[in-house]
């Protein structure tokens, strides 16, 4: 599948000709299958004894994490701020008030079909359950995305009856883990659909999992007659190197915009330093900030909590060490109300 005309990236900035990503090793699929599956695994992974955390070797929610991302992590450092993202712990099992196992209304507004439409103007498509690294902190943690099948829903109809829909949201999971032909066979849908602009892409795989843009995707994206948005998911600056720098310009070549929405963790990203660190790094790969989250209250991410007081602090400090178009706003998601809160922009 890949081609190979790839040349491997010299270590040229990432300001010259984007280059093709570097052909991977391995395609996207094998290296699902190498990811690192338990804490104890990823903790001899990082040379790290399995004393060094808490970590919890059976989970509820399973430790995932692919390689090419674990290679990132620092070694020898229990504080880590990537490792702390996705190291399963015995502190998550404690019961805090307050934290429970729907915190977004998700499962009241699913009961539909996987197709979410709270906004005018655009709608919003739960595409898969699955995705390449399994996030500690995650909001869908306790979704029982085994019982809900995702069948995509009557997407045609719906949008033939909403002629004010301009845009479709993928998310998930991650859309970015169905095949390319499946993607394909819902733009082609989108096709027919002329009031359809935009095809926006929540997902945390081009840095995760940078083999997931192969030369196939970019080829997708490249022929796609809509506008494409991705919006990606990184924590942290160390999240990023010269692979995903390679891969990011890549997307942006083959026309794609580029956004990052974030969560604001607990010993993770929440000082100044560190967001500022985040936004140029970011803004250096063709990134935009565009959202900074506040946790949502899921069961077993207590421990990554920070107040909104604090929160906010940190926003007014962003906004003075960053240029506005860097300052991500800063929002929380609010069961039953219609909208996303902004509570700082
Ligand atoms: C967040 C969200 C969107 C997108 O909102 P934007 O403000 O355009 O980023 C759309 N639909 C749903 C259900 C959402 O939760
Ligand atoms: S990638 Fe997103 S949806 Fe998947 S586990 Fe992480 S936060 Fe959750």
């Amino acid at each position: 599948m890949e081609s190979a005309d790839f040349t491997l990236n010299d270590g040229a900035l990432p300001m010259s000709r984007p280059e093709m990503p570097p052909a991977p090793a391995l395609n996207w699929q094998q290296e699902m299958q190498q990811a690192l599956r338990n804490g104890r695994e990823l903790l001899e992974f990082c040379h790290l004894s399995p004393t060094a955390l808490d970590f919890d070797p059976d989970p509820d929610f399973p430790c995932r994490v692919p390689r090419p991302w674990a290679a990132r992590i620092r070694k020898g450092d229990p504080r880590d701020p990537l490792l702390l993202q996705v190291l399963p712990r015995i502190c998550e099992q404690e019961t805090v008030p307050g934290f429970g196992t729907d915190p977004t209304g998700d499962l009241r507004a699913l009961a539909g079909p996987g197709l979410l439409h709270k906004y005018r103007s655009r709608c919003l498509l739960v595409t898969t359950a699955a995705c390449a690294v399994h996030c500690r902190y995650c909001f869908r943690r306790h979704f029982p995305y085994g019982e809900q099948a995702t069948p995509w829903p009557d997407l045609g109809t719906h949008l033939a009856a909403h002629p004010e829909i301009r845009e479709v949201i993928l998310s998930g999971g991650d859309p970015l883990m169905l095949p390319t032909a499946r993607l394909q066979r819902l733009a082609v849908m989108l096709g027919q659909q002329p009031q359809v602009r935009t095809l926006r892409i929540h997902t945390r795989m081009p840095v995760v999992l940078p083999a997931r843009v192969d030369a196939e995707l970019l080829d997708f994206f490249r022929r796609l007659p809509l506008q494409v948005v991705m919006v990606l998911h990184v924590n942290h600056a160390q999240e990023l190197d010269q692979t995903t720098a390679t891969t990011l310009a890549a997307l942006r070549e083959a026309g794609v915009h580029l956004l990052n929405q974030a969560v604001l963790l607990r010993a993770v990203n929440d000082r100044t330093d560190s967001q500022q660190a985040l936004a140029e790094t970011l803004f250096s790969q063709g990134v935009l900030p565009y959202y900074l989250h506040l946790l949502d209250p899921v069961a077993g991410a207590a421990h990554f909590t920070v107040d909104t007081a604090s929160a906010l602090a940190l926003h007014a400090e962003l906004r003075r060490a960053l240029p506005g178009y860097l300052v991500p706003r800063l929002a929380q998601e609010k069961p039953g109300e219609a909208a996303k809160r902004v509570l700082a922009g």
